[in-house]
């Protein structure tokens, strides 16, 4: 998996079993920042995965996520690790967020995540999307990132609230990843 993000790895891990055997990026002696120069998850999704792909040549995925906030036009969208700045931290962008969004009613997200997946030269694309409302306050000490603001509809507990199995049923990474193993059995990979 061509992320250095040790979470994600972790959730993929879980979601995928023993089913297959996933490495990182250290596991194969990768240790650069790969660039995010994409406008688009999908393209950022494609940038990391053909990065490890041309260099390494071995078959090999990736995901982009998101976070799509209706009071904010979309944003942070693409730009969500990077919301509060450059050393952007996981809290600071928590912080900014909820400052953005202060006094403001329409707490409606969501969060959107895009897996590209390269085999034997051909890429192919699987989406998740998991929509929810930005609390006013941070609930939860599990999970990463914007986990403990985000409400996912249909479940009175944030995504840093609940059990790793329950978040990885229902999150936008957890659909995804549930299309790319159907793709990989249906096409006996
Ligand atoms: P990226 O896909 O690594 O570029 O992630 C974009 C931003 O969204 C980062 O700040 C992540 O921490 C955050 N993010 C990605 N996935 C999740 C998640 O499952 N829960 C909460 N935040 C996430």
């Amino acid at each position: 998996m061509a992320t250095n993000n040790l979470h994600k790895l972790e959730e993929i891990r879980q979601i995928l079993n023993d089913e297959y055997k996933v490495l990182s990026l250290a596991d194969i002696g990768f240790y650069d920042d790969i660039e995010e120069t994409g406008t688009t998850l999908k393209e950022n999704a494609g940038i990391k995965s053909w990065t490890i792909f041309n260099k390494y040549h071995k078959n090999c995925f990736s995901d982009d996520t998101g976070l799509l906030v209706e009071a904010l036009n979309g944003a942070p969208g693409v730009y969500s690790a990077r919301y509060s700045g450059e050393n952007a931290t996981f809290d600071k962008n928590v912080t900014k967020l909820l400052k953005d969004l202060e006094g403001i009613e329409n707490r409606r997200a969501a969060f959107s995540t895009v897996v590209s997946l390269i085999i034997d030269k051909k890429e192919y694309f699987f989406e998740g999307r998991i929509d929810g409302i930005i609390t006013k306050e941070r609930h939860g000490k599990k999970g990463f990132g914007y986990d403990p603001v985000f409400l996912p509809d249909g479940y009175n507990e944030t995504f840093a609230e609940m059990s790793a199995e329950l978040k990885n049923q229902i999150s936008h990474r957890g659909i995804a990843m549930l299309k790319l193993t159907n793709f990989l059995r249906d096409n006996a990979f």
